[in-house]
């Protein structure tokens, strides 16, 4: 069970099997509704009545974003994918120079402001479950790992939810 803790572990500390992005129910119902919309020709319908409702104007917009949001997709943990958002992570970077496992390894963890760009999302649980990794190794980490967004009501929802088992 811990190799899959250490793998599912990005270095930052977030739990990747709690990502929206990774893996997820919520992409695969966007593809399906994509899929299901392109074969009904919803396009056309949407034109026909925007002349009735003017917010199907913005269809076309809708599909764009549900596009988007399908090209958030990722299949490969942080660690196994080498980064989880196609961007220069500065922890992963950090991470790798240093050789370190995780942020978890580090002196500088409390008072590193890499972290900084993952507030909006995580707020401070990033860094709360590398002091929880250094104080108490990965041993029931699953049970322990903090909310992995800042709206989660409670510890490891996305997990329970996953279509991961
Ligand atoms: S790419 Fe960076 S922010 Fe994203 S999970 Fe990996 S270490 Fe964390
Ligand atoms: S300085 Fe330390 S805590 Fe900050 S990103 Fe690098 S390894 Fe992680």
């Amino acid at each position: 069970m811990n190799k899959l803790l250490i793998e599912m572990t990005a270095y930052c500390g977030l739990f990747c099997r709690d990502c929206l992005r990774y893996e997820s129910e919520v992409i695969d119902k966007a593809k399906s509704l994509l899929s299901a919309l392109e074969e009904r020709k919803f396009d056309q319908y949407a034109e026909a009545k925007m002349q009735f409702d003017s917010s199907f104007e913005d269809y076309p917009l809708f599909i764009v974003l549900l596009k988007k949001i399908i090209a958030l997709e990722c299949k490969k943990s942080c660690r196994q994918g080498g980064g989880c958002s196609a961007f220069d992570c500065p922890i992963l970077k950090c991470c790798l120079e240093k050789q370190y496992e995780g942020c978890w390894q580090c002196e500088r963890l409390t008072d590193c402001d890499k972290f900084d760009f993952l507030k909006p999302f995580h707020g401070e649980n990033p860094q709360k479950n590398c002091i929880d990794l250094r104080n108490n190794g990965f041993d029931n980490f699953d049970l322990r790992k903090r909310a992995f967004y800042v709206w989660d009501e409670r510890p490891g929802m996305n997990y329970k939810n996953s279509k991961k088992p």
